[in-house]
């Protein structure tokens, strides 16, 4: 077990907020995670992945915690279908490599989001059209009220866009493992964003999750910000969903049709990037911090040392113009500690 007192977590979020914690514990098993006298800690106590979804305000006054549980075990090989059990501390992009390269469809659509294994099913990631909870047969927990070990089938865990019960009860369960189901049938996901035009020219028909996480690997490289180049944590607020009403309003007024989804129950969702970009917000700076060139949706640390308040300061502006503009309050995707 690690354990580091007034510790920097600098390489520990994708921001790269120059924060410290009063304590950092590394645990790599969960023997060691139940055995922590967790009351003796500095309070509050918070577990942590890569820090790829959170924006420290400023120092942590408590205990940080961090998962050194790594393992992939493969533990049914079905003609069809494969489980695999997965340490929280994997990093999730690991993870869909070895899925990948073995020939299993369900993960290559979540190709290179950033984070651990743990967070994933917290978070319910997603992207190019599939979210983990497609591929979770169930998540083990550490239950911190009494530290006993908790299995969550799917069904009971909540599911919604980047949402989970583990949001609802925060802090109560700790992720220790996550069990996904993946495929060998021959199953791409194809419909989503730019992806058909990025595999242009391939024969689909011999297409295998290696290629589809080769094309999504391109097309994300092209347009986020590589956390270990400029720091960032990915896109910054949720996209708003609004009234049918209100989103002609907005379409009225702009005098052009925004871009949208129509969703099952009649509302739209309208991308927030959208709004942020006809506000010429794209390439705005506060201090050291930026409204991302090739994607106005992420805010980026471009000096290397902004600050929290850079940050928070451009986030604010990007709120009040929102609100201003087009009567709609963003609200963020990052997680403020
Ligand atoms: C460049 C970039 C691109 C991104 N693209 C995407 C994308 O396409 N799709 C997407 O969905 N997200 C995306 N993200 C956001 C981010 O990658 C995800 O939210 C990811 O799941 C965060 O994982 P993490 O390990 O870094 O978790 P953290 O940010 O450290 O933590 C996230 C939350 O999970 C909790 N947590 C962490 N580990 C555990 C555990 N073991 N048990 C219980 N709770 C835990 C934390 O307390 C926190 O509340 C992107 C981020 C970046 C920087």
């Amino acid at each position: 077990m690690i354990r580091i007192e007034n510790y920097d977590l600098s390489a520990h979020n994708t921001f790269r907020m120059k924060v410290k914690c009063a304590l950092y514990i590394e645990y790599s098993s969960v023997e060691e995670l139940q055995n922590l006298d967790y009351t003796s800690l500095p309070q509050p106590v918070m577990h942590i992945g890569g820090g790829s979804n959170l924006l420290f305000t400023g120092d942590f006054p408590g205990t940080v915690l961090h998962s050194g549980v790594k393992y992939i075990k493969y533990v049914d090989m079905g003609l069809d279908e494969v489980l695999m059990t997965v340490g929280s501390g994997v990093v999730f992009d690991d993870f869909v490599a070895e899925t990948c390269k073995n020939g299993l469809w369900g993960a290559e659509n979540l190709s290179l989001i950033p984070g651990e294994v743990g967070a994933s099913a917290v978070q319910n990631i997603g992207a190019y059209g599939v979210e983990v909870k497609d591929i979770i047969a169930g998540v083990v927990c550490l239950d911190t009220k009494d530290w006993s070990k908790t299995v969550f089938k799917t069904p009971e865990l909540g599911y919604g866009y980047r949402d989970s019960m583990f949001k609802h009860n925060k802090g109560r369960y700790i992720v220790t493992s996550v069990l996904f189901r993946l495929t060998r049938k021959y199953s791409p996901k194809l419909e989503y964003g730019n992806i058909k035009a990025a595999l242009e020219g391939s024969d689909l028909s011999a297409l295998t999750p290696q290629h589809l996480r080769d094309a999504i690997i391109r097309i994300r490289r092209e347009k986020l910000p590589d956390p270990d180049e400029i720091g960032s944590a990915g896109s910054f607020f949720k996209n708003p969903v609004m009234p049918r009403a209100q989103y002609e309003a907005i379409a009225k007024t702009e005098g052009v049709e925004p871009p949208h989804f129509d969703l099952p129950d009649g509302e739209v969702k309208v991308p927030a990037a959208w709004m942020i970009d006809r506000l010429g917000f794209r390439g705005a700076t506060k201090g050291g911090a930026k409204v991302y060139d090739k994607q106005p949706l992420v805010i980026v640390n471009a000096s290397g040392d902004a600050a929290p308040a850079d940050i928070i300061s451009l986030e604010n502006e990007i709120i009040a113009g929102v609100k201003e503009r087009f009567g709609v309050t963003l609200s963020p995707e990052v997680e403020h500690i």
